[in-house]
């Protein structure tokens, strides 16, 4: 292999706008494409960055092709999903989606505080009070939200809950689930 002796001039030209730049922190955006290095200006990266700037996002357990489920929302309208994803130590992976670094960690610490609320929301408690003269379903969540839900049956013998107790829509789910257990 022929060394290079002298010392040669790289000007680094960014791939998207065509114009040489100077990089900005320690390092360099590049893709590899077909065997070529593509690189990206700060400017053009930023750009990239800014359309995913994400606003929030949704997350669902009940798998869809073997993943758990995000829907993304950006901040310039567009919504991504219901994607499969993989949850990183740092950040969540979209397997076949290229988005920036910045939105990946956004949509972990989203992740977090979703599925932390969510955990809050779950029962901890969950009494069937059922005497001769009292019928009513006791729960509480873990956040410690308490529920007194009275109940009576129905001429087939179900249970019908007073439509009167005004109940949040995942303490209600999680009431018909343990009824049908
Ligand atoms: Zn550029």
């Amino acid at each position: 292999m022929m060394q290079q002796k002298h010392k040669t001039w790289l000007e680094l030209e960014c791939s998207e706008c065509q114009k040489v730049f100077m990089p900005k922190n320690q390092g360099l955006w590049y893709r590899v494409i077909d065997g070529n290095i593509l690189l990206t200006c700060p400017a053009c990266y930023e750009k990239w960055e800014n359309q995913f700037e994400v606003v929030n996002a949704e997350f669902s357990d009940s798998p869809g092709y073997g993943l758990p489920m995000v829907t993304i929302y950006f901040k310039n309208g567009q919504v991504l999903g219901p994607v499969g994803y993989l949850a990183e130590q740092t950040h969540i992976e979209i397997p076949g989606y290229e988005i920036p670094m910045s939105a990946k960690i956004k949509i972990k610490e989203l992740a977090r505080v979703f599925w932390q609320e969510k955990e809050k929301q779950k029962l901890k408690t969950f009494r069937l009070v059922d005497t001769f003269d009292e019928q009513y379903i006791y729960a509480e969540t873990n956040a410690g939200d308490q529920y007194k839900i009275r109940f009576k049956y129905g001429r087939y013998g179900e249970m019908i809950l007073d439509p009167n107790t005004k109940l949040p829509e995942y303490v209600l789910r999680q009431i018909e689930q343990k009824m049908r257990e």
